[in-house]
Protein backbone atom coordinates (compact mmCIF):
# COMPACT_ATOMS: atom_id res chain seq x y z
CA UNK A 1 0.00 0.00 0.00
CA UNK A 2 3.38 2.22 1.00
CA UNK A 3 4.30 1.68 -2.60
CA UNK A 4 1.03 2.32 -4.43
CA UNK A 5 1.11 5.85 -2.54
CA UNK A 6 4.62 6.43 -3.38
CA UNK A 7 3.72 5.94 -7.54
CA UNK A 8 0.52 7.70 -6.74
CA UNK A 9 2.50 10.90 -5.65
CA UNK A 10 5.07 10.34 -8.41
CA UNK A 11 2.29 10.77 -10.95
CA UNK A 12 0.59 13.75 -8.84
CA UNK A 13 3.60 15.11 -9.13
CA UNK A 14 4.47 14.44 -12.92
CA UNK A 15 1.70 15.81 -13.52
CA UNK A 16 1.60 19.12 -11.70
CA UNK A 17 4.74 19.80 -13.84
CA UNK A 18 3.30 18.96 -16.66
CA UNK A 19 1.10 21.52 -16.63
CA UNK A 20 3.33 23.96 -15.51
CA UNK A 21 5.38 23.67 -17.81
CA UNK A 22 2.05 23.64 -20.33
CA UNK A 23 1.34 27.06 -19.10
CA UNK A 24 4.71 28.64 -19.41
CA UNK A 25 4.73 27.69 -22.81
CA UNK A 26 1.71 29.13 -23.68
CA UNK A 27 2.16 32.35 -21.52
CA UNK A 28 5.16 33.00 -24.07
CA UNK A 29 3.20 32.41 -26.85
CA UNK A 30 0.61 35.07 -25.19
CA UNK A 31 3.34 37.00 -25.26
CA UNK A 32 3.41 37.82 -29.19
CA UNK A 33 -0.07 36.98 -29.69
CA UNK A 34 -0.84 40.92 -30.23
CA UNK A 35 1.52 41.41 -32.73
CA UNK A 36 0.96 38.83 -34.57
CA UNK A 37 -2.80 39.07 -35.25
CA UNK A 38 -4.05 36.40 -32.95
CA UNK A 39 -6.33 37.61 -30.86
CA UNK A 40 -9.85 38.94 -31.81
CA UNK A 41 -12.84 39.81 -30.65
CA UNK A 42 -16.74 38.26 -30.24
CA UNK A 43 -19.69 40.34 -29.66
CA UNK A 44 -22.75 38.95 -27.95
CA UNK A 45 -25.82 41.21 -27.97
CA UNK A 46 -28.18 41.64 -25.33
CA UNK A 47 -31.83 42.57 -25.76
CA UNK A 48 -34.73 44.05 -23.88
CA UNK A 49 -37.17 41.96 -22.10
CA UNK A 50 -39.81 44.64 -23.11
CA UNK A 51 -39.27 45.06 -26.35
CA UNK A 52 -36.67 42.88 -27.69
CA UNK A 53 -34.38 46.16 -28.74
CA UNK A 54 -30.65 45.16 -28.57
CA UNK A 55 -29.11 47.58 -26.31
CA UNK A 56 -25.90 46.63 -27.36
CA UNK A 57 -23.17 43.95 -27.07
CA UNK A 58 -20.23 42.66 -24.99
CA UNK A 59 -16.98 42.02 -26.23
CA UNK A 60 -15.25 38.66 -25.54
CA UNK A 61 -11.61 37.94 -26.17
CA UNK A 62 -10.44 34.90 -28.35
CA UNK A 63 -7.21 33.71 -29.13
CA UNK A 64 -6.83 31.37 -32.09
CA UNK A 65 -3.15 30.48 -31.47
CA UNK A 66 -1.18 28.48 -34.39
CA UNK A 67 0.13 26.09 -32.23
CA UNK A 68 -2.43 25.37 -29.52
CA UNK A 69 -5.73 26.32 -31.94
CA UNK A 70 -8.22 28.35 -30.36
CA UNK A 71 -8.11 28.91 -26.16
CA UNK A 72 -10.53 29.29 -23.89
CA UNK A 73 -9.94 33.06 -22.67
CA UNK A 74 -10.77 31.24 -19.00
CA UNK A 75 -7.41 29.36 -19.93
CA UNK A 76 -5.45 32.33 -21.01
CA UNK A 77 -6.96 35.57 -19.19
CA UNK A 78 -5.89 33.90 -15.54
CA UNK A 79 -2.41 33.48 -17.48
CA UNK A 80 -2.29 36.85 -18.74
CA UNK A 81 -2.74 37.97 -14.80
CA UNK A 82 -0.48 36.57 -13.49
CA UNK A 83 2.00 37.33 -15.90
CA UNK A 84 1.24 41.10 -16.22
CA UNK A 85 0.39 40.57 -20.03
CA UNK A 86 -3.14 41.78 -19.14
CA UNK A 87 -1.88 45.18 -19.52
CA UNK A 88 -1.33 45.27 -23.41
CA UNK A 89 -3.86 42.85 -23.81
CA UNK A 90 -6.66 44.61 -21.81
CA UNK A 91 -5.36 47.59 -23.51
CA UNK A 92 -5.64 46.28 -26.82
CA UNK A 93 -9.09 45.07 -26.44
CA UNK A 94 -10.68 48.67 -25.48
CA UNK A 95 -8.95 50.03 -28.48
CA UNK A 96 -10.55 47.37 -30.80
CA UNK A 97 -14.07 47.56 -28.73
CA UNK A 98 -14.44 51.69 -29.04
CA UNK A 99 -13.28 51.33 -32.56
CA UNK A 100 -16.40 49.00 -32.84
CA UNK A 101 -18.68 50.67 -31.16
CA UNK A 102 -17.93 53.49 -33.25
CA UNK A 103 -18.11 51.46 -36.32
CA UNK A 104 -21.60 50.86 -35.03
CA UNK A 105 -22.41 54.76 -34.23
CA UNK A 106 -21.51 55.25 -38.37
CA UNK A 107 -24.39 53.28 -39.14
CA UNK A 108 -26.72 55.19 -36.69
CA UNK A 109 -26.20 52.76 -33.55
CA UNK A 110 -25.25 55.52 -31.07
CA UNK A 111 -27.02 54.65 -28.40
CA UNK A 112 -25.38 50.47 -28.86
CA UNK A 113 -23.46 50.46 -25.64
CA UNK A 114 -20.25 47.91 -26.05
CA UNK A 115 -19.62 46.11 -22.58
CA UNK A 116 -15.72 45.49 -22.07
CA UNK A 117 -14.61 43.68 -19.15
CA UNK A 118 -11.82 44.45 -17.33
CA UNK A 119 -9.34 43.05 -14.85
CA UNK A 120 -8.42 44.01 -10.99
CA UNK A 121 -4.60 44.37 -12.72
CA UNK A 122 -6.02 46.66 -14.79
CA UNK A 123 -8.35 48.98 -12.75
CA UNK A 124 -5.00 48.93 -10.25
CA UNK A 125 -2.81 49.92 -12.47
CA UNK A 126 -1.60 53.41 -12.62
CA UNK A 127 -2.96 55.21 -16.19
CA UNK A 128 -5.97 53.28 -16.34
CA UNK A 129 -8.25 55.63 -16.52
CA UNK A 130 -6.40 57.67 -19.26
CA UNK A 131 -5.81 54.43 -21.62
CA UNK A 132 -9.85 54.73 -21.26
CA UNK A 133 -9.79 58.34 -21.93
CA UNK A 134 -7.48 57.36 -25.00
CA UNK A 135 -9.25 54.61 -26.33
CA UNK A 136 -12.19 57.02 -26.34
CA UNK A 137 -10.91 60.01 -27.93
CA UNK A 138 -8.50 57.85 -30.82
CA UNK A 139 -12.00 55.98 -31.91
CA UNK A 140 -14.14 59.70 -31.27
CA UNK A 141 -17.04 57.76 -29.77
CA UNK A 142 -19.08 59.28 -26.35
CA UNK A 143 -18.31 57.62 -23.36
CA UNK A 144 -21.81 56.45 -22.69
CA UNK A 145 -21.12 54.00 -25.66
CA UNK A 146 -19.08 52.18 -23.44
CA UNK A 147 -19.52 50.05 -20.42
CA UNK A 148 -16.58 48.21 -17.93
CA UNK A 149 -17.91 45.00 -16.43
CA UNK A 150 -16.20 44.51 -13.43
CA UNK A 151 -16.28 41.72 -10.73
CA UNK A 152 -16.62 42.45 -6.87
CA UNK A 153 -14.06 39.92 -5.32
CA UNK A 154 -11.32 41.72 -8.23
CA UNK A 155 -12.19 45.32 -6.29
CA UNK A 156 -12.34 43.99 -2.45
CA UNK A 157 -8.81 44.45 -2.16
CA UNK A 158 -8.21 47.41 -3.06
CA UNK A 159 -11.91 49.20 -2.12
CA UNK A 160 -11.25 52.33 -1.89
CA UNK A 161 -9.34 53.02 -4.77
CA UNK A 162 -10.99 50.89 -6.84
CA UNK A 163 -13.83 53.44 -5.99
CA UNK A 164 -12.32 56.58 -6.60
CA UNK A 165 -11.29 55.19 -10.05
CA UNK A 166 -14.54 54.43 -10.71
CA UNK A 167 -16.34 56.87 -9.16
CA UNK A 168 -14.09 59.35 -12.11
CA UNK A 169 -15.52 57.03 -15.01
CA UNK A 170 -18.88 57.83 -14.15
CA UNK A 171 -18.11 61.00 -14.05
CA UNK A 172 -16.83 61.28 -17.62
CA UNK A 173 -20.12 59.40 -18.76
CA UNK A 174 -18.37 55.74 -19.14
CA UNK A 175 -21.21 53.16 -17.87
CA UNK A 176 -19.92 50.37 -14.89
CA UNK A 177 -21.33 47.06 -15.10
CA UNK A 178 -20.86 44.66 -11.68
CA UNK A 179 -20.40 41.58 -13.71
CA UNK A 180 -20.53 37.71 -12.27
CA UNK A 181 -23.03 39.02 -9.63
CA UNK A 182 -23.89 36.98 -6.69
CA UNK A 183 -20.63 34.59 -6.91
CA UNK A 184 -18.35 36.67 -4.77
CA UNK A 185 -18.58 37.96 -1.34
CA UNK A 186 -21.53 40.38 -2.23
CA UNK A 187 -23.16 42.34 0.50
CA UNK A 188 -25.98 44.77 0.28
CA UNK A 189 -24.03 47.51 1.66
CA UNK A 190 -20.98 46.95 -0.32
CA UNK A 191 -23.29 46.87 -3.26
CA UNK A 192 -24.56 50.42 -1.77
CA UNK A 193 -20.94 51.77 -1.95
CA UNK A 194 -20.08 50.76 -5.65
CA UNK A 195 -20.73 53.55 -8.19
CA UNK A 196 -22.61 50.49 -10.70
CA UNK A 197 -25.40 51.38 -13.38
CA UNK A 198 -25.68 47.43 -13.95
CA UNK A 199 -25.77 44.79 -12.32
CA UNK A 200 -25.40 41.19 -14.73
CA UNK A 201 -26.86 38.28 -12.69
CA UNK A 202 -24.67 35.67 -12.59
CA UNK A 203 -25.37 32.12 -15.13
CA UNK A 204 -25.78 30.16 -11.97
CA UNK A 205 -28.45 31.27 -10.58
CA UNK A 206 -30.12 31.39 -14.16
CA UNK A 207 -29.64 28.29 -14.21
CA UNK A 208 -31.92 27.29 -11.00
CA UNK A 209 -34.83 28.29 -12.95
CA UNK A 210 -35.04 24.87 -14.70
CA UNK A 211 -35.09 23.09 -11.59
CA UNK A 212 -37.63 23.55 -9.64
CA UNK A 213 -36.44 24.50 -5.72
CA UNK A 214 -37.17 27.48 -4.14
CA UNK A 215 -33.71 29.25 -4.39
CA UNK A 216 -35.31 30.90 -7.96
CA UNK A 217 -36.65 32.97 -5.64
CA UNK A 218 -34.00 34.86 -5.00
CA UNK A 219 -33.50 36.41 -8.45
CA UNK A 220 -36.61 38.49 -8.07
CA UNK A 221 -35.37 40.00 -4.70
CA UNK A 222 -31.95 40.77 -6.30
CA UNK A 223 -33.85 42.23 -9.03
CA UNK A 224 -35.88 44.41 -7.13
CA UNK A 225 -32.70 45.15 -4.56
CA UNK A 226 -30.97 46.36 -7.34
CA UNK A 227 -34.04 48.65 -9.05
CA UNK A 228 -34.36 50.09 -5.36
CA UNK A 229 -30.45 51.46 -6.26
CA UNK A 230 -31.35 52.58 -9.66
CA UNK A 231 -29.76 49.82 -11.21
CA UNK A 232 -30.43 48.19 -14.43
CA UNK A 233 -30.22 44.07 -14.50
CA UNK A 234 -29.14 42.29 -17.13
CA UNK A 235 -29.51 38.13 -17.07
CA UNK A 236 -26.19 35.95 -18.56
CA UNK A 237 -26.40 32.83 -19.86
CA UNK A 238 -30.05 32.74 -20.65
CA UNK A 239 -30.46 29.58 -23.14
CA UNK A 240 -34.10 28.86 -22.81
CA UNK A 241 -37.58 30.47 -23.27
CA UNK A 242 -38.91 29.24 -19.84
CA UNK A 243 -35.70 31.14 -18.46
CA UNK A 244 -37.00 33.93 -20.37
CA UNK A 245 -40.61 33.83 -19.21
CA UNK A 246 -39.24 33.62 -15.35
CA UNK A 247 -37.03 36.33 -15.88
CA UNK A 248 -39.65 38.38 -17.39
CA UNK A 249 -42.16 37.90 -14.20
CA UNK A 250 -39.20 38.98 -12.19
CA UNK A 251 -38.71 42.29 -13.91
CA UNK A 252 -35.49 41.22 -14.94
CA UNK A 253 -34.84 44.05 -17.27
CA UNK A 254 -32.34 42.42 -20.51
CA UNK A 255 -31.47 39.13 -21.54
CA UNK A 256 -28.02 37.65 -22.94
CA UNK A 257 -27.25 34.45 -23.75
CA UNK A 258 -27.39 31.46 -26.43
CA UNK A 259 -31.45 32.33 -26.51
CA UNK A 260 -30.72 35.07 -28.03
CA UNK A 261 -27.34 34.55 -29.66
CA UNK A 262 -24.10 33.26 -29.10
CA UNK A 263 -21.12 36.00 -29.31
CA UNK A 264 -20.51 36.39 -33.02
CA UNK A 265 -17.70 38.12 -35.32
CA UNK A 266 -17.33 41.75 -35.80
CA UNK A 267 -18.69 41.65 -39.23
CA UNK A 268 -21.86 39.80 -37.89
CA UNK A 269 -22.67 42.10 -34.96
CA UNK A 270 -22.45 44.96 -36.78
CA UNK A 271 -25.25 44.14 -39.05
CA UNK A 272 -27.55 42.49 -36.20
CA UNK A 273 -31.24 43.68 -36.31
CA UNK A 274 -32.18 46.21 -34.48
CA UNK A 275 -34.89 43.97 -32.63
CA UNK A 276 -35.85 40.80 -31.93
CA UNK A 277 -38.72 38.25 -31.84
CA UNK A 278 -38.50 37.25 -28.11
CA UNK A 279 -42.14 35.74 -27.89
P1 LIG B 1 -17.98 36.39 -18.54
O1 LIG B 1 -17.58 37.81 -18.52
O2 LIG B 1 -18.89 35.91 -17.44
O3 LIG B 1 -18.61 36.14 -19.98
C1 LIG B 1 -19.71 35.29 -20.22
C2 LIG B 1 -19.27 33.95 -20.74
O4 LIG B 1 -20.41 33.11 -20.88
C3 LIG B 1 -18.62 34.01 -22.12
O5 LIG B 1 -17.66 32.96 -22.16
C4 LIG B 1 -19.81 33.69 -23.04
O6 LIG B 1 -19.41 33.19 -24.29
C5 LIG B 1 -20.52 32.65 -22.22
N1 LIG B 1 -21.95 32.59 -22.53
C6 LIG B 1 -22.76 33.58 -22.96
N2 LIG B 1 -24.04 33.15 -23.10
C7 LIG B 1 -24.05 31.85 -22.71
C8 LIG B 1 -25.09 30.84 -22.63
O7 LIG B 1 -26.26 31.07 -22.93
N3 LIG B 1 -24.71 29.61 -22.20
C9 LIG B 1 -23.41 29.33 -21.86
N4 LIG B 1 -23.13 28.08 -21.46
N5 LIG B 1 -22.41 30.23 -21.92
C10 LIG B 1 -22.72 31.50 -22.35
P2 LIG B 1 -16.21 33.22 -22.79
O8 LIG B 1 -16.34 34.07 -23.99
O9 LIG B 1 -15.59 31.86 -22.92
O10 LIG B 1 -15.47 34.05 -21.68
C11 LIG B 1 -15.16 33.50 -20.44
C12 LIG B 1 -14.68 34.53 -19.46
O11 LIG B 1 -13.41 35.07 -19.86
C13 LIG B 1 -15.59 35.75 -19.35
O12 LIG B 1 -16.66 35.44 -18.50
C14 LIG B 1 -14.64 36.78 -18.76
O13 LIG B 1 -14.53 36.62 -17.37
C15 LIG B 1 -13.33 36.39 -19.41
N6 LIG B 1 -13.06 37.30 -20.55
C16 LIG B 1 -13.50 37.22 -21.83
N7 LIG B 1 -13.03 38.27 -22.56
C17 LIG B 1 -12.29 39.03 -21.73
C18 LIG B 1 -11.55 40.26 -21.87
O14 LIG B 1 -11.48 40.91 -22.93
N8 LIG B 1 -10.89 40.73 -20.75
C19 LIG B 1 -10.97 40.08 -19.55
N9 LIG B 1 -10.30 40.60 -18.51
N10 LIG B 1 -11.67 38.94 -19.38
C20 LIG B 1 -12.33 38.42 -20.44
CA1 LIG C 1 -18.52 39.75 -18.52
CA1 LIG D 1 -20.41 37.27 -16.37
CA1 LIG E 1 -18.54 34.25 -15.68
Amino acid sequence: AKKAGKNCWRFYQAAMQAEAYERIRLTNSLRHAIDRGELLLYYQPQASIANGGITGFEALLRWNSPEYGAVSPDRFIPLAEQSGLIRPIGQWVLQEACKFARRLADRGWTNRKIAVNVSPHQIGADGFISVVRKALSDAGIKPGQLELEITENALIASLEDSISKLDELQAMGVQLSLDDFGTGYSSLTYLQRLPVNTLKIDKAFIDMILMDGAQKAIIGSIVDIAHIMGMTVVAEGVETQRQLSYLAQCRCDRIQGYLLSRPVPAAEAAVFPGTVNLS
